[in-house]
């Protein structure tokens, strides 16, 4: 085993200063019982080897890795690759941590997967991963975002989950994880709670990252089979971190490969306007955890907004928290104008129709490209674009 992933967490899921679990006392055991269940587990020869099953067999995996052939030429000095998680089933790479979440919970016994959602990205793939298994599935969603985003609506209805609409507050992503964890608390004697990135109370962010991990391995391989040597640059973007921390595991060690995480600077660096927690945030709790928070006034977590609401938490994972503090991740941001740009630039010039998340890291892709002639980067390109080709064609139009 590396040496970093040996002592990242600690046991007490510490990444440096940051992570922990500050549970209301009754969830205590239940996360003891989630704790002990994954430490058994993720050693099981079975359970390892139903994954790879499940990840061959109905996700997909492997992923290729594609050379960017029109974009490099274009963007003008460093030769871009992509690893391709859009094609995934469920068209992102967050079925690579529900999959397992589920088979976990299979594994514990569990009757019922519980989750927030808020564009419904994360609400589907545990719907799906809950269909697969023959689990029951609860998700908890904001009224506005069940507005917004109605197909992802009727696709985890389709899949035979339960929507519950959350009309507290803002009726947003806050108000559904408050809501979802009010649920779970009732019922964590048979259910799970499918947290949807590398955050939350620990093992989860230890967790999802190590059920991530498979995009950095598969990555750092096939890049070598294509090139012969190690990419220079290895970016994504940054929401949760779930994504960023499946690629970064594979190069961590690497010390000659840099890593660089970009978060999404929306319409400006004004609070409310962004959600580049690493950026602008500082040490706070949220959600049970410790790590860099976007605070407003009153110190509490401040709203955030930009083009892709797959990254519009006020949080980060803490894991991405240490990795800024020690300095081994470069984090940087990309606005929602050069989102957009990259959105349509890899769609006609490359013939992939990127989700508005992972446009965020081709945006940086191209603008980092002029900068290191000769260099070779390689993104995550986290999801596929077909969720937001409605907002963006009725907005922007067919071309920028
Ligand atoms: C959810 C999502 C993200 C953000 O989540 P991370 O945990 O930061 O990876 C990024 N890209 C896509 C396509 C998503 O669906």
């Amino acid at each position: 085993m590396s040496s970093y992933f040996k002592n990242t967490p600690d046991r007490k899921g510490f990444f440096g200063e940051y992570g922990g679990a500050m549970l209301p006392p009754p969830l205590v055991p239940h996360f003891k019982e989630i704790e002990d269940a994954y430490d058994r587990l993720s050693k099981s020869g079975e359970f390892l080897n139903d994954l790879k099953y499940i990840r061959k067999h109905f996700q997909g995996r492997p992923t290729p890795i594609s050379y960017l052939r029109n974009l490099s030429k274009t963007s003008g000095g460093a030769q871009i690759y992509a690893k391709r998680e859009d094609l995934n089933h469920t068209g992102a790479h967050k079925l690579n941590h529900c999959m397992a979440e589920a088979l976990l919970a299979k594994h514990m016994g569990k009757t019922k997967l519980i989750a927030e959602t808020g564009a419904g990205q994360h609400g589907v793939a545990l719907a799906t991963a809950a269909a697969y298994f023959g689990m029951e599935c609860e998700i908890h969603m904001g009224e506005v975002d069940m507005k917004k985003e109605h197909p992802n609506v009727v696709r985890m209805k389709l899949l035979g989950a339960t929507v519950v609409p959350v009309g507290e507050g803002a009726k947003t992503l806050k108000e559904a994880v408050d809501s979802a964890f009010g649920s779970y608390m009732g019922q964590a004697d048979t259910a799970l709670f499918g947290i949807g990135s590398v955050v939350g109370p620990h093992p989860f962010p230890k967790m999802v990252r190590d059920f991530q991990k498979i995009v950095g391995t598969e990555a750092r391989e096939q890049f070598i089979d294509m090139t012969g040597e190690l990419p220079d640059m290895v970016a994504a973007c940054v929401g949760g971190g779930s994504n960023a921390m499946g690629l970064f595991s594979g190069f961590i060690d690497d010390e000659d490969v840099s890593l660089h995480g970009v978060e999404p600077l929306g319409t400006s660096e004004n609070l409310g306007d962004h959600a580049a927690t690493i950026t602008f945030g500082e040490d706070g709790d949220i959600h049970a955890f410790r790590t860099l928070v976007l605070k407003d006034a009153d110190g509490n977590p401040a709203p955030v907004n930009t083009i892709a609401s797959g990254l519009d938490y006020p949080g980060v994972g803490p894991e991405h928290a240490h990795l800024h503090k020690i300095g081994r991740v470069n984090y940087t941001t990309a606005t929602d104008k050069e989102a957009l740009d990259a959105f349509y630039q890899l769609s006609s010039k490359e013939g992939i129709i990127p989700a508005l998340e992972s446009a965020h890291v081709v945006a940086f892709a191209t603008r980092e490209a002029k900068n290191h002639p000769g260099c070779s980067i390689l993104i995550n390109l986290s999801g596929r674009g077909d969720k937001d080709l409605d907002f963006v064609v009725d907005t922007y139009g067919f071309e920028k």
